[in-house]
């Protein structure tokens, strides 16, 4: 089975419908690693395209806020604004989707988590130290997470638990037999690597053969839609550059 890794939508339509029409062809089923929405201006119309694809999804921080899952207190300011702008455009029926979506799913050698193994919802694994105390946190060769909105894969080199980081090569397959890797696709509606093209990933999950990838979208067409319901700026312009 082919899979298309998908994270960190965050509401955002142009940059979702760009990565489906550049991945077209090339999977057979998608895992969502959570944060369908939040930040975005298409709330709803990125549950409901999600939801007509063959797929699974799991809960991310800002699905939890959107529920009010959460204290928000802990958002910074144009966080916050943004929670409350989803949660009351969400639909009912939308809202019971993000409230039914799991914190982890263990699937052959595969655990996903949009935060970390050791903390599903919360924990950023932003070095190789956070990422060295999680692989004890999980039982299979390979865990897939989203929430730093940064490709990455973090590698265990040995018993003693020593850990890399490897960055992504895109458009080049990678073999992850007989390793432990946490890998994060990136984000595909918010990338926070000084890059604002769209991230994402494919698997082949019996192979497994990893592959991230990077498409322009028209972050125009959102900012635009961001600026109609009016939210923060400072939102509505970190997407042309990617932090
Ligand atoms: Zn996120």
């Amino acid at each position: 089975m082919r899979v298309l890794i998908i994270s960190d939508i965050h509401a955002n339509l142009p940059a979702f419908e760009t990565v489906l029409e550049h991945a077209q062809g090339d999977w057979d089923y998608a895992w969502c690693l959570g944060d369908v929405v939040g930040y975005g201006p298409n709330p709803n119309e990125c549950c409901d395209l999600l939801k007509t694809l063959p797929h699974l999804c799991l809960a991310g921080n800002h699905d939890w806020a959107a529920l009010n899952r959460l204290d928000i207190r802990t958002f910074n300011a144009d966080a916050r604004k943004a929670v409350t702008w989803t949660q009351e455009t969400l639909t009912p029926e939308n809202t019971d989707y993000l409230a039914a979506l799991p914190t982890t799913f263990v699937l052959g050698q595969y655990t996903l988590v949009h935060a970390s193994p050791r903390e599903p919802i919360w924990e950023y694994i932003l070095d190789p130290l956070i990422a060295a105390l999680n692989f004890t946190q999980f039982e299979t060769p390979v865990c897939l997470v989203g929430h730093t909105h940064t490709p990455v894969i973090y590698q265990r080199l040995n018993e003693r638990g020593d850990t890399e980081a490897i960055p992504p090569a895109y458009g080049e397959p990678k073999d992850l037999s007989n390793q432990r890797l946490i890998i994060n696709p990136g984000s595909v509606g918010q990338p926070r690597d000084n890059n604002p093209d769209a991230a994402y990933a494919i698997l082949h999950v019996e192979d497994m053969v990893f592959e991230h990838r990077r498409v322009p979208y028209p972050v125009e067409k959102t900012q635009e839609m961001m600026r109609a319901v009016d939210m923060p700026d400072r939102l509505v312009t970190r997407l042309k550059h990617g932090w």
